[in-house]
């Protein structure tokens, strides 16, 4: 079963940040419509299950 920590988009928070927590993470995706890009970012531990997560994309 995938998680977030195996999807490309989940970032692990480096030990010593404010946020930091073992297994933590933030989930950075583009985005992207007809007026231009940006960036969503979400907290999310690596061990959440991704498989109801429609913007999953394996890590390479
Ligand atoms: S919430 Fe979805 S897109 Fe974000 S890291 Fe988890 S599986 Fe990937």
């Amino acid at each position: 079963m995938a998680n977030c920590s195996q999807c490309k988009s989940f970032f692990a928070i480096p030990e010593g940040a404010d946020d930091f927590a073992p297994g933590k993470g933030d989930c950075v995706r583009q985005e992207q419509d007809a007026k231009g890009k940006w960036y969503e970012s979400k907290p999310v531990m690596g061990d959440m299950t991704s498989d109801k997560c429609p913007k999953f994309a394996q890590k390479k």
